[in-house]
């Protein structure tokens, strides 16, 4: 199996990227922030406890995110080719209890992609999607929150990887098939 967590800042292309990877590889995709706009979306009571963090530009509770992911990953198909995380794990905690998962169930993971964009670049990307994006976090008072977020929170899952022997840097500068380019030589 393959199993891909595609990494980064908020508005580094994970999403992007994604499609064409499951496109390529035949994967299936989680992303956890779709998995909760859906929940918000529906108005359930997971999607309204998450959209008070999510609108914040705050990270949703491990505990909230582990049981998404966990129910996720044991609903799998017995002939999935394997899974690509995007946006998930976004704390050591989660990555910690990602690799238990994952190991438990005979269904290592990969390898961790780390996109990497500067901070001026990503706020441009995510000004721009948030004129058609709808998302309540696409603004720039919460865009500059997530970025603190992510470069306090998220990033040391990068070092946690790197332990595993499990890590990717990409470029993530470029057009989407240039990135896409340097992913594919990566996996191959
Ligand atoms: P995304 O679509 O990946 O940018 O996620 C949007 C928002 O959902 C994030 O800013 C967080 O508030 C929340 N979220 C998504 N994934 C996670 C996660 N793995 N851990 C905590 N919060 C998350």
């Amino acid at each position: 199996m393959l199993n891909i967590i595609i990494f980064g800042a908020p508005g580094c292309g994970k999403g992007t990227q994604s499609v064409l990877i499951i496109e390529k590889f035949g994967l299936k995709h989680f992303s956890t922030g779709e998995l909760l706009r859906k929940e918000i979306e529906a108005k359930t009571a997971l999607g309204m406890e998450a959209d008070k963090y999510i609108s914040k530009g705050n990270l949703v509770p491990d505990e909230m995110i582990i049981d998404v992911i966990t129910n996720a990953v044991q609903q799998l198909d017995a002939d999935c080719k394997g899974i690509i995380f995007d946006g998930f794990p976004r704390t050591v905690k989660q990555a910690e209890e990602l690799e238990k998962l994952m190991n438990g169930l005979g269904k290592p993971t990969t390898v961790l992609i780390d996109l990497q964009v500067s901070n001026r670049e990503l706020i441009s990307r995510l000004l721009t999607r948030g004129k058609t994006s709808g998302r309540s976090d696409d603004n720039l008072e919460t865009i500059k929150k997530r970025l603190d977020v992510y470069a306090t929170k998220t990033t040391p899952v990068n070092e946690y990887y790197q332990s595993l022997n499990k890590y990717a840097a990409i470029d993530g500068l470029g057009t989407v098939e240039e990135v896409f380019e340097r992913i594919e030589a990566k996996l191959r």
